[in-house]
């Protein structure tokens, strides 16, 4: 039986050829069915003009019909359908909006990228592969289609995407593809930040980041963004397989800055050029910030009770990280100290310490008994009311006190019990 959506994929098909037309899986599902990997979304090519693809289906979606796509919506499936295509009069090394239509199918494969990515599938089962792509799978070769300097002058970003698709399929760039994309390097200078940021997040988010980081220090294409990236110094000789340890790419991120010992403004102005967004920024140099904080923190000051064992220093210091930085941030960051202990910055810590953090860091997260103001018992205005005294700078400095005494299970988070430690405070603290 056929999976729903490959068969709404084979509707699409038949449809298009009851009424003439030619019409063919193409690219990344043709590629993803022969290595019997999950196909994610199905691509389909045709001699039909769009005009001609929206005539022929009851649903579709004029997506992109300057580019020929019309998306066909089949059994709540949808379906990009392209007419053949070529693409010409590629300008400043970047693909062209300009296409303009064909009828053979071997044109419109032609224009692809990589071999693997050139081959298509009729309604049959039929493969089309002019350019060799199954026997380069067969071998685990990455190949551009044609000649490789032309291919990587045409697009830049295909130097990219050859990286990322050799780490994620375990593919071996054939020796001309690579060459080229070596001596093409410059040409990066051309692609806009966010689609060099798209195809890092996926490498990065892959299944094989510290192969894609190898391949990108090998080849130096990161010394060659529009804007510079501290990544530009990633060197090749280093070993980068504790990455794909970690479980989340907001870790796997802030991993890769920690190496080069940037502080977390530095990260965030980086994120910044690399057009990620506000909520990126924010948890990338969270964790970050929170490793520097935890790291470079020196016990004997930190501690105020000198009976305190080295244990609970290590305890406290870290529960109080989680409520600057919040208690994910902290959850990366004993990930990342669980999968390698070589960051220059561990060199810092008393590795006592390092070895606490990682043994105990997520139970003393889970002992938090609150991690945000607005989880005390006790708002701005019962502080203000219970104490009959005017607002003030002094309220925050009040506030985070006690949620840092109920957090760490030295008070109880009763409004009565604030309010009475509040008094206590003022009266310190105040007068
Ligand atoms: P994935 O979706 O997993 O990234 P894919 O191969 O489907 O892989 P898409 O970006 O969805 O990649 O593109 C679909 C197809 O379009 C590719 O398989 C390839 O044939 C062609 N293609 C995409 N981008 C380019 C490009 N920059 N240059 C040449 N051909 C491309
Ligand atoms: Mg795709």
């Amino acid at each position: 039986m056929r999976e729903p959506l490959e068969a709404g994929a084979i509707k699409v098909l038949q449809g298009l050829q009851q009424h003439g037309y030619e019409a063919y899986l193409v690219g990344g599902c043709v590629r993803d069915r022969m290595l019997g990997r999950t196909v994610k979304d199905y691509d389909i090519a045709t001699s039909a003009r769009p005009e001609q693809v929206q005539k022929t289906f009851e649903r579709t979606i004029p997506t992109g019909l300057q580019h020929g796509t019309v998306t066909v919506v089949v059994d709540g499936f949808t379906y990009e359908v392209t007419t053949f295509r070529k693409e010409e009069g590629y300008e400043q090394y970047r693909r062209p909006a300009e296409v303009h239509y064909i009828d053979t199918l071997l044109e419109d494969l032609r224009r692809r990228d990589f071999t693997m990515n050139a081959m298509a599938l009729d309604a049959e089962g039929k493969l089309v592969d002019p350019f060799g792509g199954m026997e380069d799978l067969r071998q685990g070769t990455l190949r551009c289609v044609g000649e490789p300097h032309e291919r990587f002058e045409e697009d830049a970003l295909r130097m990219l995407r050859c990286i990322r698709f050799a780490a994620e399929y375990g593919l071996q760039v054939e020796s001309r593809t690579w060459e080229s994309l070596c001596r093409h390097a410059p040409l990066l200078k051309h692609i806009a930040m966010e689609r060099v940021r798209m195809e890092l997040e996926r490498m990065l988010g892959g299944s094989a980041p510290h192969t894609a980081l190898q391949y990108l220090a090998g080849s130096g294409l990161l010394r060659y963004t529009k804007a510079p990236l501290i990544l530009q110094a990633l060197h090749a000789d280093r070993d980068w397989e504790a990455i794909a340890q970690l479980s989340s790419v907001t870790g796997r991120w802030a991993y890769l800055y920690l190496h080069f010992s940037r502080s977390a403004p530095e990260v965030e102005e980086e994120l910044k050029r690399l057009t990620f967004s506000n909520q990126q920024i924010r948890e990338i140099a969270a964790v970050a910030a929170a490793a520097y904080e935890v790291l470079a923190s020196k016990r004997s000051v930190l501690s105020a009770e000198s009976s305190a064992s080295a244990q609970d220093d290590a305890k406290r210091i870290w529960k109080l990280a989680a409520l600057k930085f919040g208690p994910k941030a902290l959850r990366e960051l004993h990930d990342i100290i669980s999968s390698d202990r070589r960051l220059d910055l561990f060199a810092q810590a008393d590795p006592a310490d390092v070895e606490r953090w990682a043994a105990r860091g997520t139970d003393w997260l889970d002992e938090l008994k609150v991690t945000k103001l607005s989880e005390l018992n006790l708002s701005g205005n019962q502080l203000l009311s219970g104490l009959s005294r005017k607002g003030g700078p002094w309220m925050s400095v009040l506030l985070q006190y006690l949620l840092e005494e109920v957090a760490l299970g030295r008070m109880e988070n009763r409004t009565d019990t604030l309010l009475e430690e509040a008094g206590r405070w003022v009266s310190r603290e105040l007068t």
